[in-house]
């Protein structure tokens, strides 16, 4: 095949599809017995996209059906090995991603009862493993998984990404296979910092909150969107991919920071009667996360129709010093775990001495750190080691206390703490 504008072979030619003449159209490319115009050449290749995805979602199709797909508690079993605790929010997340996928595999019987999607929302500090859970969820289901972050988000034309390049990703990670992407999970992050400011309407349009809500509306309800395949603002030369969110289940998560005192502003007013007292002193005032209810998120600034989108509303609990502790060994692939394997690949056994591990918490303790600053501090103490061990000719190499103490002695811990 070539290029017709570099050749020229006298006759006039035209698109052996479409019938322009050669002077109507960007280019023709010419084969054996015709010659293809470049409109016709975009399209055929489109054709045969959609066809290669119906294919791959016909045969992917077969990797759910009911009896292959994992019952709660081993949907809990598997999380249990990569995040540790939050037990509440783990069998929430269970049973709803459960059914969410019985009701995708859910046969018309005629009756007329229709499974409704459950969305999921989970309330809790930054870094207590909202993400984490998400994530390994996805892991375990092999479906696409995208995370976005609900602060970049903006009404359509406005700066910022507009609410379809949530799509855009899913799309992308299930390499434009739309029926692929149809079935995957997207975690919105952050989706307080989109609540409006105050209980009330807002007068002046607030672009960032409440629209942005609006907008996440019908994706959440599921409808058909039409989804920048590159990403970015819309504009007309783009051909969109039209896709259906009926099917894909949205988890959403925020620290809602502040909404303990919401709580605490809802069980008050609702302890009056005569028994009022006894139920106040039922309250555990040190966690009050876990008594969060739907009207909790209303006063603090999600709108109505977007909680009703999220049927589903768990919690995550602050991480205690034992958690901590953990997190730092016990998942499967824990932070210690990774830098083992590290060595291993030089041929070196690296070990703890079991108070370094003490003093780690202690120090992401110290400088309000959470579990994230717990890798900073790993990574702290093992950077020389890391540096120095794969030119040297050793077996073993044990991480002391001393040594412990002495390389983070060397840097300013409060560095790390908006990391
Ligand atoms: P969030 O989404 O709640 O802000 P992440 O899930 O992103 O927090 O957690 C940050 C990191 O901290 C994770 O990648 C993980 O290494 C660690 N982590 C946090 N919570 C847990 C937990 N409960 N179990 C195991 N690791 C955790």
């Amino acid at each position: 095949m070539e290029n017709s504008k570099t050749t020229n072979r006298g006759a006039k030619r035209t698109c052996s599809f479409c019938g322009r003449p050669e002077t109507e159209v960007g280019f023709l490319i010419t084969g054996l017995n015709g010659c293809i115009c470049d409109s016709c050449a975009l399209q055929a290749y489109e054709i045969a996209q959609e066809i290669t995805n119906k294919d791959k979602a016909a045969k992917s199709g077969k990797t759910l059906n009911l009896q292959e797909l994992p019952k709660p508690v081993e949907i809990k079993q598997f999380l249990d090995l990569y995040v540790i605790g939050q037990d509440d929010a783990k069998r929430y997340l269970a049973v709803s991603v459960y059914n969410h996928y019985k009701r995708l595999l859910q046969k018309n019987d005629g009756d007329d009862v229709e499974i409704e999607k459950s969305n999921i929302i989970m309330v809790g500090n930054t870094g207590t493993g909202k993400t984490l859970l998400a994530r390994t969820i996805a892991k375990m289901l092999h479906v696409p998984f995208t995370i976005v972050d609900a602060t970049v988000l903006t009404e359509a034309g406005y700066v910022g990404e507009d609410i379809e390049s949530i799509l855009t990703r899913l799309l992308q990670v299930a390499d434009y296979n739309v029926a692929e992407a149809e079935k995957g999970i997207v975690f919105i992050d952050e989706i307080d910092k989109i609540a409006r400011k105050g209980d009330n309407p807002s007068i002046t349009r607030d672009v960032s909150g409440e629209g942005v809500q609006q907008g996440l509306l019908k994706l959440l309800e599921g409808s058909v969107v039409n989804v920048p395949p590159q990403g970015g603002r819309k504009h007309p030369e783009q051909k969109m991919i039209p896709v259906d969110t009926k099917n894909i289940l949205f988890i959403c998560g925020g620290a809602f920071d502040g909404i303990e005192k919401k709580i605490a502003q809802r069980l008050n007013t609702h302890v009056v009667g005569y028994n009022a007292q006894q139920r106040a002193a039922q309250i555990d005032k040190n966690n009050l996360m876990q008594y969060i209810a739907p009207q909790d998120l209303k006063s603090f600034g999600l709108i109505p129709e977007i909680i009703g989108r999220l049927p589903v509303l768990t919690y995550l609990n602050p991480l205690d010093r034992n958690a901590l502790r953990a997190i730092l060994t016990e998942p499967k692939n824990s932070i210690v775990k990774q830098y083992v394997k590290l060595l291993e690949m030089d041929h070196v056994k690296l070990s703890f001495q079991p108070e370094v591990y003490e003093y780690i918490v202690d120090k992401a303790i110290e400088y309000k750190l959470g579990a994230r600053g717990l890798r900073s501090i790993v990574e702290t103490i093992m950077m020389d080691v890391m540096f120095e061990i794969p030119s040297k000719q050793i077996k073993e190499y044990e991480v002391t206390l001393d040594y412990a103490k002495e390389q983070l002695g060397k840097t300013n811990l409060s560095r790390l703490q908006n990391s």
